[in-house]
């Protein structure tokens, strides 16, 4: 029985059947969705605050289906005891744990020899740990701004055996990490309810955009793999970005699971100079969207401390309506 049978069967109809597809996808339709943790940057905070932030994103996790995530630490934030032992937990609990270098270099600024050596330089601090792969994330997902550099670099990963975590949901909750953290310093008892919302509201904006446009771009939906970090917003709200997810009808999936997507061992031409997600970058390579207006994250930073700019200057969604024409294989 296809679906509309099965919807007519049910006395839906076609107007009940638009309306369930577009509210609660059908399962062997839903988006797929896998958790990447980067950085574990403790931002001083101490030992007893920051075993407890761990604790909340690993419970978060594991509360939902035991699901397994990738974990991409910082070189220089866990090269210390307290670092290690947090990141040995997530690989003792079954999550990846990938390389992202021990500096967190923006690689256009570093020659390829500077670089590549800092990133093996993190290996010794989790080669031993249960979990560890070799996966490797650049840091603000910069593969290179030169045709040299980035093809050195993709050789001298392959000839360390290295995949590269890329990322198809790229989103701010950095930002409104350091939006929060601010206010909880300032006012420690404050109400966080608006930034919960404000993040589930931010996270559903990107996840659905990048959807959309993996579904042009490649005819499909990818694995999706978001890229969030470990910090006090995730600590909070992790879990509740999770029964987001699966409220409205996404699949939660291991980390390991979503690398399997065909995507990821796609070789995109060379990346653009600022941040971008797997399927912007193919779109925007297949002349898909413009790269014009994409000043969403300066605007964000160049806001002052009001909290109405939190709520007025995110997102700035114009790249979603400048889609051209389809591309012939825009990521081969
Ligand atoms: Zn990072």
């Amino acid at each position: 029985m296809n679906r509309r049978q099965f919807a007519s069967t049910l006395g839906i109809g076609a107007i009940g059947l638009a309306l369930s597809k577009t509210a609660f996808p059908l399962a062997d339709e839903r988006p797929q969705i896998a958790i990447t943790i980067d950085d574990f940057n403790l931002f001083g905070t101490s030992q007893e605050v920051a075993q407890k932030r761990n604790r909340a994103l690993l419970n978060a996790l594991s509360t939902h289906a035991n699901l397994k995530a990738a974990a991409f630490p910082v070189g220089k934030h866990i090269d210390n005891e307290l670092g290690k032992s947090l990141v040995r937990e997530w690989g003792e609990a079954g999550h990846m744990i990938g390389n992202h270098t021990y500096s967190h270099w923006f690689y256009p600024n570093h020659s390829f020899e500077e670089f590549s050596q800092d990133m093996l330089r993190v290996e010794p601090l989790i080669k031993d740990m249960s979990g560890f792969t070799k996966r490797f994330r650049f840091p603000a997902l910069k593969e290179g701004d030169t045709v040299e550099t980035r093809d050195k670099m993709r050789a001298f990963l392959k000839e360390h055996g290295y995949s590269v975590g890329h990322v198809t949901v790229d989103a701010s909750d950095w930002y409104i990490d350091q939006r929060l953290r601010a206010r909880i310093a300032a006012t420690p008892k404050s109400d966080l309810s608006g930034y919960k919302e404000y993040y589930l509201n931010h996270l559903w904006d990107r996840a659905s955009f990048y959807d959309g446009l993996s579904k042009k771009v490649l005819g499909r939906s990818a694995k999706h793999t978001l890229l969030i970090h470990h910090n006090v917003l995730n600590e909070l709200f992790l879990s509740d970005v999770l029964d987001m997810f699966e409220g409205k009808g996404w699949k939660l999936i291991d980390a390991k699971n979503a690398f399997t997507d065909s995507v990821f061992s796609a070789a995109p031409g060379l990346w653009q100079k600022r941040p971008e997600s797997l399927p912007t970058f193919c779109a925007i390579q297949g002349k898909m969207v413009s790269t014009k207006n994409r000043n969403w994250t300066s605007s964000v930073s160049n806001c002052n401390n009001a909290e109405s700019c939190l709520i007025t200057t995110m997102p700035n969604n114009s790249l979603h309506r400048s889609a051209g024409q389809r591309a012939s294989q825009p990521c081969s």
